[in-house]
C-alpha cells in the first residue's frame, strides 16, 4: 500500500519573495522522504494586482490592464532572477506562455459575465507560483511532479466561487494522484482554481487555497493536513486588532467553523467541513518557526476553551418592512430569501420583529443595492454600511464590555457560547482648544 500522504499548504505571505521561497524549501527538506501534496498560493498579493487588472479590463481599459499585467510579470521575473543562480529556461518558456495567454485575452471584448473573466485573469497568480515552486524544488533535489489543479478539482460554473462536484474531483483525485505519487515523492499543485465541465477556469473564493487543501485531503484520506502560516497558529483574536491574543494548542472542528465562518481570517471557513467527514487532522504551524507545534485542529480537544473573537468587517445590516405596514409573515420571508439567494447575499445574522425583518450580510460589489432594487415593488429597506460583525465564542462579560467600547450596537444576538453583535464606531467627540 502506499504511504500515507501528508497535506500541505502554503499561503502567499509564505511565498512573498524569493527568501521566503527558499525558506518553504527548507521547511520542505524536512520532510523529503514522505509523500506530500504541496499546495500553493499565489506569491504575495499577486491576487490582488491581478484583479486590478481584471477591473480595468472590464471597465474598458485594455492598456490600462496590459500595462497593470506587465507590471506583475516584471516583478515575477525579478524574483525568479534572485531565486535562481541561472533561470531555468523551461521556466520561463512556462511563465511567458501564461502572461502571453492572459495578454491575448485582453484583446478580446469582454464576455458577458464580469465573474468569468475575472477567473481566467486572476487564475494566473497560482499557476505562475506553482510552476516556480515546483521548478525550485526539483532544483533543491526535492522531486516533484507539477499537477494542474484544474485536471482535479471540477466545479460548477459560478464563476468567483465555483462549487465544487464531488464525485467527479474524488475520481480524478483517486486515479491520477497515487501514481505519480509513486513516481516522486512530491506534488505541486495550486490552490483556489478548479475547472467547469467546459473547461473553463473557475476559483473558488478570496482565501479559497485553504480549501483546496482540503479537497485534496479528503480526496486522499490524507493522514493530515498541515497550514503553514505567519502566526504560530490559532489564535483567541486577530493579533493586528487585539491585544494579548494567546495561542489555542488544540480546537475542536465544531469550534473552527464556527470562528472560521465568522471572520476569523485564520483558515477559509469551508475548509474544516471535508476534514471533519473523514477526521483527517488539521495543523495550523508557523513557517517562521516550523519546528513550533502550532495549533491542531481535530475531532476530541476537549470543551475548556478561552474567549475567541473574530471580526467581520465591511457588514450591511439592512431593515425590510412591508410597504402595507402588515406583519411581515412567512410568505415575505420566502420571497425574501429567493431574492437573497438570486443575489448571492451572505446573511451572517437575522432579527425579525412584528413589521420588519434585519439582515446582516457581508456588504460585497452591488449585491446589497441589486437585492433592494428587486423587493422594492412589496418592500421598504433601509441601509447602515460600514458595519462590523463581532463573534465571541465562550464570552465572558468582562470582554463584551471591552468590545462594546467606543461603539454603537445595532443588533445583537446572544447563544449560551456565542455572542454576536453588529457594531459601528461612535464618532469621537473632542473639546476643541480655544484660541
Ligand atoms: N490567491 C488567492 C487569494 O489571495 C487564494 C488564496 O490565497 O488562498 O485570495
Ligand atoms: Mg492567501
Amino acid at each position: 500500500m502506499l504511504q500515507q500522504t501528508k497535506v500541505f499548504k502554503f499561503g502567499g505571505a509564505s511565498l512573498r519573495d524569493a527568501s521566503a521561497i527558499r525558506n518553504v524549501g527548507n521547511i520542505l527538506q524536512k520532510f523529503s522522504s514522505e509523500k506530500l501534496v504541496i499546495i500553493v498560493s499565489a506569491m504575495g498579493k499577486t491576487t490582488n494586482a491581478l484583479e486590478e487588472v481584471a477591473n480595468s479590463y472590464w471597465q474598458g481599459n485594455p492598456a490600462a490592464a496590459k500595462e497593470k499585467l506587465t507590471a506583475i510579470h516584471a516583478s515575477v521575473t525579478e524574483i525568479i532572477q534572485e531565486l535562481f543562480a541561472e533561470v531555468p529556461e523551461s521556466l520561463t518558456a512556462s511563465l511567458n506562455d501564461l502572461f502571453v495567454s492572459v495578454e491575448w485575452a485582453l484583446d478580446e471584448a469582454p464576455n458577458e459575465e464580469y465573474d468569468f473573466d475575472y477567473d481566467q485573469i486572476v487564475s494566473l497568480g497560482e499557476l505562475v507560483s506553482s510552476h516556480i515552486v515546483a521548478t525550485y524544488l526539483d532544483r533543491i533535489g526535492l522531486s516533484t511532479n507539477w499537477v494542474d489543479a484544474r485536471d482535479i478539482i471540477q466545479t460548477d460554473n459560478t464563476y468567483r466561487e465555483g462549487w465544487v462536484k464531488w464525485p467527479e474531483t474524488v475520481t480524478r483525485a483517486q486515479s491520477q494522484l497515487p501514481p505519480l505519487l509513486e513516481q516522486k515523492n512530491f506534488i505541486l499543485t495550486q490552490g483556489f482554481i478548479g475547472n467547469t465541465s467546459e473547461n473553463y477556469t473557475t476559483t473558488l473564493g478570496r482565501e479559497g487555497s485553504d480549501y483546496s487543501a482540503a479537497i485534496f485531503s479528503y480526496c486522499l484520506d490524507a493522514e493530515s493536513m498541515s497550514i503553514w502560516k505567519d502566526v504560530p497558529g490559532v489564535l483567541t483574536a486577530d493579533p493586528r486588532l487585539f491585544e494579548h491574543v494567546t495561542k489555542i494548542d488544540r480546537l475542536s472542528y465544531k469550534e473552527a467553523i464556527e470562528m472560521t465562518y465568522y471572520g476569523a481570517k485564520v483558515i477559509h471557513p469551508k475548509t474544516i467541513k471535508p476534514l471533519q467527514n473523514k477526521s483527517i487532522p488539521l495543523y495550523v504551524r508557523s513557517f517562521i518557526e516550523p519546528d513550533a507545534p502550532g495549533t491542531l485542529v481535530t475531532d476530541d480537544a476537549g470543551d475548556a476553551y478561552p474567549p475567541m473573537v473574530a471580526v467581520e468587517k465591511d457588514q450591511a445590516l439592512i431593515n425590510i418592512s412591508t410597504r402595507d405596514f402588515s406583519f411581515v409573515a412567512e410568505h415575505h420571508i420566502k420571497e425574501l430569501f429567493g431574492h437573497i439567494t438570486t443575489t448571492r447575499l451572505q446573511v451572517n445574522m437575522m432579527q425579525n420583529t412584528a413589521i420588519s425583518f434585519n439582515v446582516v450580510v457581508n456588504d460585497i460589489d452591488d449585491r446589497v443595492e441589486r437585492f433592494c432594487a428587486l423587493v422594492n415593488e412589496h418592500f421598504k429597506t433601509t441601509v447602515d454600511r460600514d458595519l462590523e460583525l463581532i463573534t465571541v465564542r465562550h464570552y465572558t462579560s468582562e470582554v463584551v464590555e471591552s468590545l462594546r467600547r467606543g461603539k454603537v450596537n445595532m443588533l445583537e444576538g446572544r447563544l449560551p457560547l456565542t455572542l454576536q453583535m453588529v457594531v459601528k464606531d461612535v464618532p469621537v467627540m473632542r473639546r476643541k482648544k480655544l484660541e
